[in-house]
């Protein structure tokens, strides 16, 4: 008999994504720290899902929504544009790579990379190059879970029972400077030889998170990978769209991860830190040779949504972008690097913990069943998802990420605190993470016996 789900949630109506789990209630969310209505206080060492950049409860971004709502809340980006609008636009000119100077805003990570396929697509298109529509993406990599966006991403286990809805996309395996240094998918190679196999007439452009997100552990390709794909973009006439939903507004210690290896994407997807999580906000950034033969055949972009370009979304996301300005906190962000790192790499001690990889206050950290061998642990373990609960039990929040490996097994957990973060709440942070790992190694031992 299927039991009801009262049964679970007595009190509720919300569907919850864990239909089998009793969630605490956040109330209040201070600096690095979240509390729930039981008063007791998390340490958001993930920023929820490295969103929270700075930090909780920042009342200079909810005057600034505020403000705005009382102003115009809503206008419909066909008819009007606003200032909100305008004024985050031209913060992030400003900031981006000179090239890139134009944004549409969107409202979630996965809506801006459909909308940035299609704005190559049509790119293409109105350049009579009809044929160009394919987009390479590469395995592990997650670039969202609409259908389009997850079927660009290489995350097996969230795309196993969709499989018969996605549209088959061609991927190459990513980089991976742990498991595999030096092979074809390192040095680029893997890209030329894609392009060839799907004829370069069919390709209309290559999408990568140019520092890999949580599929695969914040793993940081080499310069040289990306000088290659950049010239076999260029030979091909592929187009390279950056996905820095994850990495972009400062994460690595950059405004963008692509600043690392000097690349100049022609379309760059943003989201989550783009508004902190103040509100849902995502753009999609193109340089101005991508729009002109917009403009010039059929008039504009052939996309629209709702709650495009919306001043009340655009007000928390300008707010935000003058907040990482005014406290410099890119730069603080990319300061931290050293003794987060330094402090993780404590972490090396646990028999189990196989790399610490990552960049600004980006980390991760891949488990292993045997360091030497890096064999990973079974999927049966749910190792990632143990030392999450383990954490989330000393109030300590991690974001856990499985199948990175070989579409199943791999474990692998992240770490992207709020850049405000202070150095004795790192300190705080790795020694809740040594005392989790403590834990589920005295776990395993005891279902040993
Ligand atoms: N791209 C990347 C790199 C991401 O990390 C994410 C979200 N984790 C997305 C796209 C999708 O964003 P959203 O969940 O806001 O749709």
């Amino acid at each position: 008999m299927v039991q009801p789900l009262s049964y679970q949630y007595p009190d509720s109506h919300v569907f919850y994504r864990k239909l089998k789990r009793r969630y605490s209630c956040i109330v209040k969310g201070d600096g690095v720290y979240l509390y729930d209505e039981t008063r007791r206080r998390y340490l958001d060492a993930a920023g929820g899902a490295m969103v929270a950049n700075i930090g909780h409860g920042v009342a200079e971004i909810a005057e600034a929504v505020a403000t705005q709502m009382a102003g115009i809340a809503y206008v419909n980006g066909t008819a009007f544009t606003n200032r909100a609008a305008e004024e985050l636009a031209a913060e992030l000119a400003e900031v981006l790579p000179a090239s890139l100077r134009f944004s549409y805003f969107l409202c979630s990570g996965s809506e801006a990379i459909e909308a940035s396929v299609k704005l190559a697509r049509q790119y293409w298109h109105a350049r009579g190059r009809q044929s160009k529509w394919k987009i390479i993406s590469r395995t592990p990599s997650y670039h969202g879970n609409t259908l389009a966006a997850l079927s660009l991403s290489g995350r097996e286990h969230y795309r196993a029972l969709y499989q018969p809805l996605l549209i088959d996309f061609p991927r190459i395996p990513a980089p991976d400077s742990y498991r595999h240094p030096g092979c074809e998918a390192c040095t680029g190679e893997a890209l030329e030889q894609e392009i060839l196999k799907q004829g370069a007439e069919t390709v209309a452009a290559f999408l990568a998170e140019p520092i890999i997100g949580s599929s695969a552990g914040a793993m940081v390709p080499t310069k040289e990978y990306y000088g290659r794909v950049a010239e076999i973009c260029r030979t091909y006439d592929v187009l390279f769209i950056a996905d820095e939903v994850l990495t972009g507004m400062g994460r690595t210690g950059k405004w963008f991860a692509c600043e690392h290896f000097q690349i100049q994407p022609d379309i760059l997807v943003l989201g989550k830190g783009l508004s902190g999580g103040y509100a849902p906000l995502s753009a999609v950034v193109a340089r101005e040779e991508i729009l002109a033969p917009l403009a010039q055949t059929s008039g504009g972009f052939n996309h629209a949504q709702t709650y495009s370009h919306t001043p009340v979304i655009c007000a928390a996301g300008l707010a935000t972008v003058r907040y990482l300005k005014q406290h410099k906190l890119v730069q603080r962000c990319h300061e931290l690097e050293q003794v987060f790192f330094t402090k993780l790499s404590r972490l090396k001690e646990f028999g189990v913990v196989g790399d610490i990889r990552g960049k600004g206050l980006l980390a991760g950290i891949e488990f292993v069943k045997d360091p030497d061998t890096k064999e990973p642990f079974t999927r049966a373990e749910k190792f990632a998802e143990r030392v999450t609960d383990a954490a989330f039990r000393n109030g300590l929040i991690l974001w856990p990420n499985t199948g990175h490996v070989d579409g199943v097994n791999g474990d692998i957990v992240m770490l992207a605190p709020p850049f405000i973060i202070r150095e004795e709440q790192i300190e705080e942070m790795v020694a809740l993470l040594e005392r989790s790992l403590d834990q589920v190694a005295t776990e395993a031992q005891s279902n040993c016996v």
